[in-house]
């Protein structure tokens, strides 16, 4: 037998469901499976790796594990799939990292398809020319390709804040980081990608080439394709990063020295910001890797009790460049407007800012608190509507920010490529908003999951009346109604997209966008 179970029971989001396939059709799916003749292997037992995710809140036991070795590997099982039409109700998801929020990479009774097996083709670089890129298998990870493209003097552009997460992964969301105001996200350094639709057939595609599938599936939650191979862009790396954080009491005059950074040409490699309600201790925690620019004055400064916006900025540079970057970073601080002897500095190599989270990740495993629920919330908000936001939201709906980080910078639509599938609110200037909540197992109190889920539908209840113009970033919805209003008058595309490539709706069930034709 095997179980389905959806964990979120302590909350009636979704009563304790269970579901159970019988073992005639489970053997009929298994000998359907095992007549494929592929490089890799399917698993039909210890699945529940793959029945879990980030999000720690959704487990669909699958019916079965690709574990594939080549694109024909994963074209064959869609193939398979799609040539049994109705007379079975399989669904297929492709699982990179597993780093999704809420069960988005999971196949209930279908099949899983392990990426990070696939490591055909290997990495290949082209530098020689104007365009650098890398071709990479859409299962590895950010962070190899970082280390391998570093040994060649290279870097892709733009980043997610976290490196453990696959390529195609990330290309089904955005891949949204500090870097994204200059180069837009990750879906906008894309040359390339190699695609299995949910027909079976594999496809390459471009700006160039078959663009409406390319521009779907960037941003297509995994809707029209899985992603087997993709060109990414490239660019001279630099060593070493000036890492800095300076403080603000005063929402409007932080946001306007985030939008100005945002919007000059010459100006950081980086700018994110974060939010902290009433911290105590906050300057002394920073000692082990920032330094206060002005030790005995910094000391001085409290923030217990208050609300405080911290921007953080970073400057790219090798060393033989160090006095002209100080130069430069000396002028970009000059025209900001933070609170006097609040700024703290650090110098990083490349590596170790970019791949910064992974150190938290360790010294939370250290303490088993990484895995853990993690209900968290990203928001997309307009620039006209942020202070109005930020007024609600950071002054009486939350109280406190002791569970998570909550993320939040500006980023420049103007920079991003249109007719991808990412939903975005109207204007030019939009506020990433992340809330990077961890939630205490067992707890019931503040820090339990239930008060979390609370305070989140109290900030979209916010949103939706106020008229705040909201996207969700990592959307999560669970009726095909709410995906319309999240997709809006892009709906359309969007729906005929899937009708052209997956026609049955095998590909992404974990989104509950489109049922399974049965
Ligand atoms: P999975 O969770 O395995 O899959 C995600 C979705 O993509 C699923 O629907 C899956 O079916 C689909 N998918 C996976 N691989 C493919 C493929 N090859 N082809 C087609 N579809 C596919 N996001 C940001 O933008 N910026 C950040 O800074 C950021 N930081 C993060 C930090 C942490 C600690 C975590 C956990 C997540 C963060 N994210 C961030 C979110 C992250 O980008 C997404 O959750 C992403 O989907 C995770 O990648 P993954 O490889 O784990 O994908």
């Amino acid at each position: 037998f095997i179980l389905g179970i959806c964990s979120i029971n302590r909350s009636n989001l979704c009563c304790d469901q269970r579901f159970a396939t019988t073992p005639s059709s489970f053997s009929v799916i298994q000998s359907s499976l095992k007549q494929l003749k592929i490089e890799g292997y399917f698993s039909f037992k210890n699945f529940d790796h793959v029945a879990k995710d980030f999000g720690n809140r959704y487990h669909f036991l699958p019916s079965a594990v690709l574990y594939p070795k080549s694109v024909s590997d994963i074209s064959s099982t869609l193939k398979h799939i799609f040539d049994m039409g109705t007379t079975t109700d399989l669904t297929v998801a492709a699982r990179g990292h597993g780093h999704s929020l809420e069960g988005q990479a999971q196949a209930y009774r279908g099949v899983v398809i392990s990426m990070e097996s696939l490591r055909a083709p290997a990495m290949r670089f082209h530098h020689a020319g104007e365009l650098p890129f890398i071709d990479v298998s859409a299962g590895e990870l950010w962070i190899n390709i970082l280390h391998e493209s570093l040994k060649l003097g290279f870097t892709p552009k733009s980043w997610t804040d976290y490196l453990h997460l696959t390529v195609g992964g990330t290309l089904s969301n955005a891949g949204i980081s500090g870097q994204a105001f200059k180069h837009g996200p990750q879906i906008n350094n894309v040359y390339q990608l190699e695609v299995v639709t949910g027909k079976g057939e594999v496809i390459t595609c471009s700006k160039e080439q078959n663009a409406d599938l390319f521009y779907g599936v960037l941003g297509g939650l995994g809707q029209f394709g899985i992603i087997t191979r993709a060109r990414i862009a490239l660019q001279p790396a630099p060593k070493k990063v000036k890492w800095i954080r300076v403080l603000y009491s005063d929402f409007s005059t932080f946001s306007n020295d985030q939008e100005q950074l945002i919007s000059s040409k010459d100006s950081f490699d980086y700018v994110e910001g974060f939010v902290i309600i009433n911290r105590t201790g906050l300057l002394n925690n920073w000692r082990s890797t920032f330094n206060p620019k002005d030790p005995l004055l910094a000391r001085k400064f409290s923030s217990e009790g208050k609300v405080l916006y911290c921007l953080e900025v970073a400057k790219y540079f090798n060393p033989e460049d160090t006095p002209n970057t100080d130069q430069n970073i000396d002028v970009l601080l000059s025209k900001l407007n933070y609170i006097e002897f609040t700024l703290f500095q650090s110098e990083v190599s490349y590596v170790e800012f970019l791949d910064r989270v992974h150190v938290s990740e360790m010294k939370l495993q250290e303490k088993n608190l990484w895995d853990v629920p993690h209900p968290w919330l990203n928001l997309l908000i307009p620039k006209s509507r942020i202070l109005d936001f930020a007024q609600e939201v950071f002054g009486k709906i939350l109280t406190d920010t002791s569970h998570g980080p909550i993320l939040i910078y500006p980023v420049n639509k103007s920079k991003w490529i249109k007719g991808t599938s990412m939903v975005m609110p109207e204007e030019d200037v939009m506020y990433l908003i992340a809330f990077l909540s961890s939630a205490m197992p067992s707890s019931t109190g503040k820090d339990g999951l239930e008060h979390i889920l609370y305070k989140n539908k109290k900030i979209l209840n916010f949103c939706n009346k106020a008229h705040i113009g909201m996207k969700q970033y990592l959307p999560h919805y669970t009726t095909q109604e709410d995906w319309k209003v999240h997709f809006g008058p892009r709906w359309e595309t969007f729906a005929r997209r899937k009708s052209t490539y997956d026609p049955l709706s095998i590909l992404a069930p974990g989104h509950r966008i489109f049922e399974r034709a049965s």
